[in-house]
């Protein structure tokens, strides 16, 4: 490790991988700081992305596919089951070796990935941030960096250190555990999500599977329920009717911050992207390909920038103009529809449900599936249209 870099990115996550990689593709040198021992370990995710997004951002590769989806289940609080097989294809992931990858490819880019290395504050000049204090292998350091990239997930401090507000409402923030589960009699090539009060209160539970008898089985329940019970308790009162005597292979727990992106996501000399930025999908909580997009954008902002020795805030905010343009706009509708959605009571659900049997299943797109359950039910229009006006 050098004492100075172009760029340091904090996190060797998807978003950490990919600002890396384009950093120093337009010929920054770039640092990538992950505090794990290794890169992709442990896994905190379901794994499932749609195929088309994970081909806006990344050429793919058959190893990272544990499983291909073609169709989802929804089942409504009532034991209600929609079937709907759109032509959108899905993947579930294995992460470990997708995380691995993409540093990889940062790394043949140029970057020097380093996993040890444990980021415990920034370096300031007169307000702006200079560089990182870290530990690694022991050792304490500090770096200069001209551009620090905060990649660092959800429970980012980088952010905070440089005095943005990155404080999400607990109730906004989806409480998730999951269960990869084995020896269990799943459809392999569809996901299921349940919903209902009963089941995961303001969110939902996913079964994804992962090859043969083999399953990602978690839930997220709003921050706001997960005091009364938690939701380990839901999931396991799940599994125990759903899969009695299925083997656990991993269990593991996570948030999800489920709100828009934060307002100010760049200042002098530093820049957030991916979780730390909140630039999941509320709705469904998917971040793996807004993470990767945003590192695009913001690898290639921040070489730039330093190349023409100009960090300020002004000149990220190229970063931030961008991503509104790229995915800000859908992430913040999602929002929208998810603080709708969070109001519908299981009766709600139960009805849109069957309103939504009465479409044939190859036409329960997303789109058919919005309108179906919006467009035909009254009480819903005048939800969402106070959310939208
Ligand atoms: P991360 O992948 O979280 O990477 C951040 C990295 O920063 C980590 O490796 C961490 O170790 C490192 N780090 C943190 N602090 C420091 C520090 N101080 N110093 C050095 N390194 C540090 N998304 C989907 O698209 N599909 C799904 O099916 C899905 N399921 C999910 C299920 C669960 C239970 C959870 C919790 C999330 C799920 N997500 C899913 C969300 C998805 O996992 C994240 O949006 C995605 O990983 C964000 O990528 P990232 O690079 O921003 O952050």
């Amino acid at each position: 490790m050098k004492d100075r870099y172009d760029v340091i990115v904090v996190g060797g996550g998807p978003g950490g991988a990919r600002a890396a990689k384009h950093a120093a593709e337009k010929g920054a040198s770039v640092l990538l700081l992950e505090k794990d021992r290794e890169i992709g370990i442990p896994v905190r995710c379901a794994e499932g992305v749609s195929e088309s997004g994970l081909r806006r951002v990344v050429e793919v590769k058959d190893r990272w596919i544990a499983q291909v989806i073609k169709g989802a289940r929804l089942v409504s609080p009532d034991g209600t089951v929609v079937e709907s097989y759109p032509d959108e294809v899905g993947f579930i992931l294995h992460r470990k070796l997708f995380d691995y990858d993409l540093a990889v490819a940062a790394s043949q880019a140029g970057t020097e990935v380093v996993t040890k290395a444990y980021v415990q504050g920034l370096t300031m000049d007169d307000g702006v941030v200079t560089g990182v204090r870290m530990t690694h292998m022991g050792r304490a350091r500090r770096i200069s960096g001209s551009v620090v990239i905060g990649a660092d997930g959800v429970e980012s401090r980088v952010g905070r250190w440089a005095g943005l507000e990155t404080r999400t409402p607990f109730g906004e923030v989806e409480t998730c555990v999951q269960m990869t589960l084995a020896g269990i009699d799943v459809d392999p090539e569809v996901v299921e999500l349940h919903f209902g009060r009963q089941i995961a209160p303001g969110g939902y539970l996913w079964i994804f599977p992962k090859g043969r008898r083999t399953a990602n089985v978690g839930l997220g329940i709003s921050g706001v329920y997960s005091r009364e019970k938690k939701p380990l308790i839901y999931l396991k009162e799940f599994v125990e009717r759903r899969f009695p005597g299925a083997s656990v292979l991993t269990m593991i727990a996570g948030g999800v911050p489920a709100v828009p992106t934060l307002k100010k996501i760049v200042t002098d000399g530093l820049m957030l992207v991916g979780d730390a930025a909140r630039q999941v999908d509320p709705l469904t909580g998917g971040g793996i390909v807004n993470a990767m997009l945003a590192g695009r954008i913001a690898g290639r902002v921040a070489a730039e920038a330093v190349q023409e020795g100009d960090v300020s805030t002004r000149r990220l905010s190229a970063y931030t103009k961008e991503w509104s343009k790229v995915d800000g706009k859908n992430n913040k509708i999602s929002y929208k529809i998810k603080k709708v959605v969070g109001r519908l009571s299981d009766e709600d659900l139960n009805r849109a449900a069957r309103v939504l049997l009465d479409v044939p299943p190859e036409k329960r797109t997303a789109l058919r599936v919005f309108k179906a359950v919006f467009l035909r039910h009254p009480k819903l229009i005048v939800e969402v249209s106070k959310l939208f006006v």
